[in-house]
């Protein structure tokens, strides 16, 4: 028997996750766009930045961002590799809190300001409860996280229409083809306001939407279908499969997409 992790949800091999840093006021038409095509992301705030002009406020939060992820991006985006251990906890910690206050939802995730972070930071992050951080050091490629708590993406927005028709064009004709494809996009939605380029995302978001063959996810629920296909138990000679998770997980038997639901334990058939 042929077992290969290569499926996300429904069985396709590819992903698109969005990532939008600092809560300004320009994610309201960001989402806007968003839901009008039913594309996920995740909004990366600083608790102690909300209300002040131009930004996002605290009582808004949770309904304007609902149906996506609010995750951690610290209280007050300083450079975190030059705060003392017991600074850079507070500014996570407490940001995660409030975030957590605010959404009704355990906040499990997070971006660096300014993309800067040291090996102390990552060190601490575990401890204070967070599973993956973004950087901004894009590398173009659609593989999935090695390290999630230096979670490269695949491409700032600028990139994101060329990226788009690369993922849209992955095929999975030949078996071995089929691996899973994640296109992870990064940016600020007050870009789209100073470039004068708000139809780029729209145009995106129209073209993805349009394919019936991607997973649209925020960026906790691709880790968390990460650590899921990773905690699959199988059996010694791979006939009987149990997914201990709470979500659906799928996986290819012989080629062909098999789901395991959560808590099921599956007989699996050549
Ligand atoms: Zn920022």
């Amino acid at each position: 028997m042929n077992i290969r992790f290569n499926c996300f949800p429904g069985g396709v091999f590819k992903a698109l996750t969005l990532s939008y840093d600092d809560g300004t006021l320009h994610d309201i038409r960001l989402v806007s766009i968003l839901n009008t095509y039913g594309i996920k992301a995740t909004f990366h705030l600083n608790s102690g930045i909300l209300d002040q002009e131009g930004y996002v406020s605290a009582k808004e939060v949770q309904s304007l961002y609902a149906g996506h992820e609010i995750s951690v991006h610290t209280v007050s985006h300083p450079f975190l590799d030059e705060l003392p251990r017991e600074a850079i906890i507070h500014e996570v910690l407490e940001d995660r809190r409030a975030l957590e206050h605010l959404s009704g939802y355990p906040v499990r995730g997070m971006s660096y300001p300014y993309g800067s972070y040291n090996e102390e930071v990552t060190k601490l992050l575990p401890a204070l409860g967070i599973e993956y951080s973004r950087t901004v050091q894009s590398t173009g490629s659609f593989a999935m996280p090695q390290h999630p708590l230096e979670w490269n993406p695949t491409c700032h927005h600028n990139a994101m229409l060329k990226a788009g028709e690369q993922l849209i064009a992955l095929t999975g004709d030949m078996p071995w083809k089929r691996k899973l494809s994640l296109l992870y996009v990064w940016g600020h939605s007050y870009e789209f306001e100073n470039h004068g380029n708000w139809h780029e995302i729209e145009s995106f978001c129209r073209m993805m939407s349009a394919q019936k063959d991607i997973w649209f996810a925020t960026n906790m629920e691709i880790i968390d279908y990460q650590n899921a296909l990773g905690r699959l138990q199988f059996s010694a000679d791979r006939s009987l499969v149990h997914n201990p998770s709470a979500i659906s997980v799928w996986i290819t038997v012989d080629q062909s997409p098999v789901e395991i639901k959560p808590g099921e334990l599956k007989q699996l058939k050549h």
